[in-house]
């Protein structure tokens, strides 16, 4: 056995052997959810539509060209586990196995065609620190994985970009504005860009990221991907 198929089988053993949306034991052939949940996932299909949900949300000084999002993030939903144990339980390998197979699902419908580049949204320095890593770019790593795309580490955060989780839409609205600097432009110039967090909320994180690029990259085609997409109801 190779060393790399013999860590897969250890880390398989110690972490996904559990569904992680509901907790039932999986069984062979089942990866990171059991069969009930994969088929009961409310899948947004937004690849499939050229002018989706998140295009809506999305709609500022940067035109986006292509949005997908795995599923529906809803407070109550069980689903909304698939991001939360990753980022609070210290689960990373949850979202990077989410990643892939939700790259999967979708590169036979041709969604990653032509882009160049993934570029994950980075955290404030201080809460990675703290994690030890990034969800957007464990995310962007089971992506490439499935893809071939190489990863970008072009968007870095401004200092003072904390979280939003406990902030109202309306303060996250009035902070949108400049969260993020782009390094290193001309890396990207002409390219096409998928930028790719964990969960879409209001959409005000990933439109200022889109418009840092934007502004630095004026030539570039914006794409982006994420797990999760709430429901603004
Ligand atoms: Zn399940």
């Amino acid at each position: 056995m190779k060393i790399s198929a013999w860590i897969r089988s250890v880390v398989s053993v110690v972490f996904t052997d559990r569904c992680a949306v509901c907790g039932r034991t999986l069984i062979d052939g089942e990866q990171l959810l059991c069969l009930h949940c994969n088929v009961a996932m409310p899948r947004t299909r937004y690849h499939l539509s050229s002018f989706n949900h998140l295009h809506e949300r999305l709609v500022g000084n940067a035109r986006v060209e292509r949005a997908a999002a795995w599923f529906y993030y809803k407070r109550e939903s069980p689903y909304t586990n698939l991001i939360l144990q990753a980022k609070y339980f210290d689960r990373p390998e949850i979202a990077h196995e989410a990643a892939l197979i939700y790259a999967r699902e979708i590169l036979s419908d041709k969604f990653f065609d032509g882009i160049d580049m993934l570029l994950p949204i980075p955290m404030h320095s201080f809460k990675e620190l703290k994690r030890g890593y990034n969800q957007a770019e464990m995310i962007a790593r089971g992506v490439s994985k499935v893809t071939g795309i190489p990863i970008g580490d072009n968007i870095v955060a401004k200092s003072g970009h904390k979280t939003q989780t406990r902030r109202g839409a309306y303060d996250r609205y009035v902070n949108v504005a400049d969260l993020f600097d782009v390094e290193n432009a001309n890396e990207l110039a002409g390219k096409h860009l998928l930028v790719i967090d964990d969960v879409v909320t209001t959409g005000s994180t990933l439109l200022s990221a889109c418009e840092a690029l934007r502004r630095s990259v004026p030539d570039s085609v914006i794409s982006v991907l994420a797990l999760g997409s709430a429901t603004l109801d």
